[in-house]
């Protein structure tokens, strides 16, 4: 099973795990969350952290909608926060905290894949489940759209179509026309398939039924990769 570059108009990525080495990230924000709880005897930043994450991926297993409120009141709920307090702790240890690391952890290849889309007349979309553009910025790649999952107006988490399916609009490509590169079926696979995109999924061994690669310097990019 080889990938029709020819076919391909529009090329959408997922941006944590597909970008950027995911785990590595994991493993120093783990550290400094650790840090944090001895230094400040402060365990409620672990407990917060640990019970959004778990909410959020049972939402996204549902395709949630409308999930931010929801996401933070049964977050605060769990933990005896407040909204607000939970909304900083996100916004601090899962936005803003993370930002200095991405650099450090950007897969190989990645920024030769962006210039090569670009310079073959392929616009690039973003589809995250987190806010995407800050990362983008950390990592020091552009796109031509960028939608997250929390945007006014789309509010829904993969494999929901709606993100997806706004991205395809903004471009004006048919969605057979459009190829989702992420990490997870569940996720990305699923989300390319409800909507008729193509999918490519960046995982080191093969996935019964879908078309993987294991990294951006695979011989499948060599069609698109820029010319210098
Ligand atoms: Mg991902």
């Amino acid at each position: 099973m080889s990938l029709d570059w020819d076919a391909v108009r529009f090329v959408v990525f997922d941006v944590d795990g597909t970008l950027y080495r995911q785990r590595r990230l994991r493993f120093r924000m783990a550290r400094d969350i650790l840090l944090h709880a001895l230094l400040k005897r402060d365990l409620n930043v672990i407990a917060v952290l640990a019970r959004y994450r778990r909410i959020r991926e049972r939402m996204g297993d549902e395709a949630a909608i409308d999930f931010e409120p929801a996401l933070i009141a049964q977050t605060a709920a769990a933990t005896a926060n407040s909204p607000d307090a939970v909304r900083a702790i996100v916004s601090e240890w899962i936005e803003r905290r993370p930002l200095g690391y991405l650099a450090a952890c950007l897969y190989p290849g990645v920024t030769q894949l962006f210039a090569g889309l670009r310079q073959s007349g392929r616009p690039i979309g973003i589809l995250s489940d987190y806010p995407a553009q800050a990362k983008l910025e950390a990592l020091g790649l552009t796109a031509d759209h960028v939608v997250f999952a929390g945007d006014e107006g789309i509010e829904s988490l993969k494999p929901h179509p709606r993100g997806l399916e706004f991205l395809i609009a903004a471009v004006g490509v048919k969605p057979h026309q459009t190829l989702v590169i992420g990490d997870r079926v569940d996720r990305d696979g699923l989300v390319a398939r409800r909507v008729g995109a193509q999918a490519l999924i960046r995982s080191s061994s093969s996935i019964d039924g879908w078309q993987t690669f294991a990294r951006f310097d695979d011989a499948l990019f060599l069609p698109v990769l820029a010319r210098s």
